[in-house]
Order: C-alpha cells, then structure tokens, then sequence
C-alpha cells in the first residue's frame, strides 16, 4: 500500500511551535519580503508568507521594486537589509536580468539571510557551520523526512535538479544526514536508470508529469518538490511526477499540492524566527 506524505501535518507542526515560541518573546518579529515586478507565481507566494506569517504572530514587510526604480535598487536593498526592525529577508528569484543577482544576495546579512542566498551562507552549509540557514525548500524536504521518520543513513538518494535553492544544498543536507547521494540534471544519461535504483528520489525539475512509472520503484520514497502549470487542466498546478501513474507503484510520495510547497512557507517562518534570537542574543552581549 502507498503512503502520501502530506505536507500539512508537518507546516502545522512547525508553525505551531513557531508561534508558541513568538508569544513567550512578546517582541514584535518581522519578515522582509522582497519582491521585483508583479510575477503571478510571486504574488501567490507572498500571499503564502502572508498569510502564514499572520496566523503565528509574525509581521511580515513587503517591499516591491517596480520596474522605474531598477536603477536605484542597490541603495534601497541595502537600506532595507539593514533595517534593525527586519529580522530575516526572503527575496523572490530569479531577478529580472538587468539586475545582478548575486550582487544582491551578497547585500544580505549572513544572520538575516534566512533563505540561504549569499555565498557566505552556502559556503557554511558546504562546510557544515553553524548558525546559518539552508534555503527553504531544501530544508523543507528534510523537515518532511524527520517527520515521517524516514530513514537516512546509508539510504540512496538520487536528486534531479541541481539549483542553488533546491538541488545543490539538499544533496548536502541529505549527505550530512550520511545518506548517499547522486544529482542528476538535464545532461544526465539514462536518467530512468538511474532514478530507478534510489531509495528516495527527489524531482525539482519544473517539468510537469515528467517523471512517470518507468522512472521508480516500489519500495521508493518520492518528494514531488515540483510546482508547475498543470497542462491538463488551466489554472491547476502539478508537480513534476506523473502523480496518477506513480503514486500506485511506489512506497510513499508527496502530493503537489499539499506537499513540500506548504511546509516552504513554515520553514520560512522558523528561520526568521530564529534569525530574530540569534539578533536578540548578539544585542545583548
Ligand atoms: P531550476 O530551473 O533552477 O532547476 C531545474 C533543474 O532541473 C536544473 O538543474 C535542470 O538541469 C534540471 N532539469 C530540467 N529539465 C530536465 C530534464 N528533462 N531532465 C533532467 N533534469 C532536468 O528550478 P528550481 O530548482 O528553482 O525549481 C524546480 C522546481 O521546483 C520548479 O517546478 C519550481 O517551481 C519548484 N519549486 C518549488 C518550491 C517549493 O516550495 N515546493 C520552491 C522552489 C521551486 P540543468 O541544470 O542541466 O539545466
């Protein structure tokens, strides 16, 4: 029988003891959002964080560039991240392309930058400090295995994608978690080969109902991180697994929706919360 991981349980479990841990500071606790132009995928994201935030007790701050105030984006970034009242910033990507990217995330402060853009934050990951935050979604995928208590040591886990927000630091999250580990991406080889012999696969494509029977096994775990466009059906969404054809053959799988894009948004909300202690802490000494 297949088991579907829903990520409900696991976001509830989160924003539940994220919000208790709000309510013992008595401090006003603030997320930055930082949003480029008005992306339909963006403003359904941030309506999320919203509405997340406000259901825990958190404030959440959004500040949107608008195309006319591009050229002044730097000097805005860095008054904004640096504001002692926001306590972590998300920043939604990818940025538009006259905008450099990787000089703005490098504008973040490595204790607000809650969603793991900089290089100083992903180079702590790679070697395992402390006191820094892996992007969400990737944190997210672990959060969902601790849950439902899936076994990771010794486990072969095959992740297709290798983005800087999903891919890459989960391979190191997993490997730190002594699983072993293979990315594949869109020159891999004989892909289904592959992605057949793991114990859990993980897709983070963005390729609707890529994945389909031919490309699992029965005794995996799959976490659909997908989220896209459904072809079949206008104004739905899909995950990047053949959810109809895989989820009968395989152990157990996350549904999109209702899998790892809901437990994103909590994880969001823990990082900033302890971003916001780890603040508090270094005032006070
Ligand atoms: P990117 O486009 O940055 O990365 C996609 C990866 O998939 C790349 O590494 C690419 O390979 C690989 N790929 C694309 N096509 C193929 C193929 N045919 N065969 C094998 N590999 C392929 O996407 P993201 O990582 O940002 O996002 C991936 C998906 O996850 C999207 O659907 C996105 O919407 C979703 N997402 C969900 C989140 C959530 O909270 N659930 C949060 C963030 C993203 P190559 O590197 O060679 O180009």
């Amino acid at each position: 029988m297949n088991i579907i991981l829903k990520g409900s349980p696991v976001a509830n479990a989160i924003k539940q003891q994220v919000a208790q841990r709000i309510s013992a500071v008595r401090q006003t606790v603030t997320l930055g959002i930082i949003r480029f132009g008005e992306k339909p995928s963006d403003l359904y994201y941030e309506k999320n964080i919203q509405k997340t935030c406000s259901s825990i007790g958190m404030n959440s701050q959004v500040i949107v560039f608008k195309k006319t105030a591009f050229s002044h984006v730097e000097k805005k970034i860095n008054a904004i991240v640096n504001a002692a009242d926001i306590h972590g910033i998300v920043l939604f990507s990818p940025l538009p392309p006259m905008i450099d990217s990787r000089a703005i995330y490098q504008m973040i402060p490595v204790e607000k930058d809650i969603d793991g853009l900089n290089m100083h934050t992903a180079g702590a990951l790679y070697t395992g400090g402390s006191c820094t935050f892996p992007p969400c979604t990737a944190d997210a995928c672990l959060a969902l295995l601790k849950f439902y208590n899936i076994d990771l040591p010794g486990k072969y886990c095959v992740i297709i994608g290798r983005s800087l927000t999903v891919g890459k630091p989960l391979s190191l999250l997993l490997l730190n978690e002594n699983a072993t580990v293979t990315i594949c991406h869109s020159h891999t080889k004989q892909l289904a080969q592959m992605t057949r012999q793991a114990d859990i696969l993980i897709t983070a494509i963005g390729q609707a109902r890529m994945i389909t029977a031919e490309f699992v096994n029965k005794n995996q775990t799959v976490l659909d991180v997908g989220i896209n466009a459904d072809p079949h059906r206008p104004g739905c969404y899909c995950g990047d697994v053949d959810f109809e054809q895989v989820s009968p053959i395989v152990k157990r799988i996350t549904p999109v929706p209702g899998g790892i894009g809901s437990i994103t948004t909590a994880i969001l909300c823990e990082h900033t919360f302890t971003a916001f202690q780890q603040q508090s802490t270094a005032d006070t000494k």
